[in-house]
């Protein structure tokens, strides 16, 4: 990996969780730069990945949809009938439409951000008025956020060093959310010039740490309880090679 590598948060996360995960995933993606996504087929995705991808574009498209129902206090669609998750999504964005109805509609949905050493995608930019803005996280459930701290500054940082988010965007991220859209639950923080500082000098220490080239796995791995989408390949690797990463 050559010294400026670029950086994704899916990377960046899967190193705090385990390196070895990181070597991996980073082996097998090598390209500096990645697009924004786009209709894809996700019949080789683990189902985990492949399920939260599939509610990521699904809510964002819901939201479109219904956009007009929400603002004319349409009832909600049938769909929320049957699938509890957007019943969810619909009281959540109802409730948000009535307490802030001039920034209720996301200024952007799924936006690609890059720099020259990290890239994401912001699954929705909210507005708090007009010099300051909101970034948006969907999230399965709080039980399974692990690094839901790092992931939202992450983000936040990224949105403030990258030129296509200052761009479009023309606001300052003063806030970091995340939608958890299994329970309906919402969790968001300040996010503070400081903060943003203290982000940036820890992500400049991670991504030294990275290119130590100790790739070495976490020894509290849950690789029995399969939750790694890694293990296949993991498991596979010999002792000895593994001390030599
Ligand atoms: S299975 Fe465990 S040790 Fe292997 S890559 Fe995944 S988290 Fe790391």
């Amino acid at each position: 990996m050559n010294q400026i590598f670029n950086l994704s948060k899916t990377e960046f996360t899967a190193y705090l969780e385990c390196p070895l995960k990181f070597y991996l995933m980073k082996q097998q993606n090598q390209f500096t730069k990645e697009g924004p996504r786009g209709l894809r087929s996700y019949l080789h995705y683990p189902f985990a990945a492949s399920k939260g991808i599939y509610w990521h574009y699904n809510l964002n498209k819901f939201l479109q949809e219904h956009k007009q129902d929400f603002l004319n206090g349409a009832p909600p669609p049938p769909i929320t009938i049957s699938k509890p998750i957007f019943k969810l999504f619909w009281e959540h964005e109802e409730h948000r439409l009535a307490v802030d109805p001039s920034n209720w509609y996301p200024i952007a949905l799924e936006l690609y951000c890059s720099s020259q050493t990290a890239r994401g995608i912001i699954d929705r930019v909210e507005s708090i008025d007009d010099q300051s803005c909101r970034v948006v996280e969907y999230k399965s459930n709080p039980s399974k956020s692990g690094f839901l701290t790092e992931e939202l500054l992450f983000y936040s940082f990224l949105a403030t060093v990258s030129k296509d988010f200052n761009e479009k965007i023309k606001r300052t991220v003063t806030q970091a959310g995340c939608y958890f859209y299994s329970t309906g639950d919402w969790t968001c923080r300040e996010i503070s010039r400081d903060d943003l500082l203290s982000f940036r000098d820890y992500l400049a220490e991670v991504r030294k740490e990275m290119l130590t080239g100790n790739w070495a796995p976490r020894h509290n791995c849950s690789l029995l309880k399969q939750d790694c989408s890694y293990a296949v390949v993991c498991t596979k690797i010999p002792e000895k090679l593994l001390k030599e990463l």
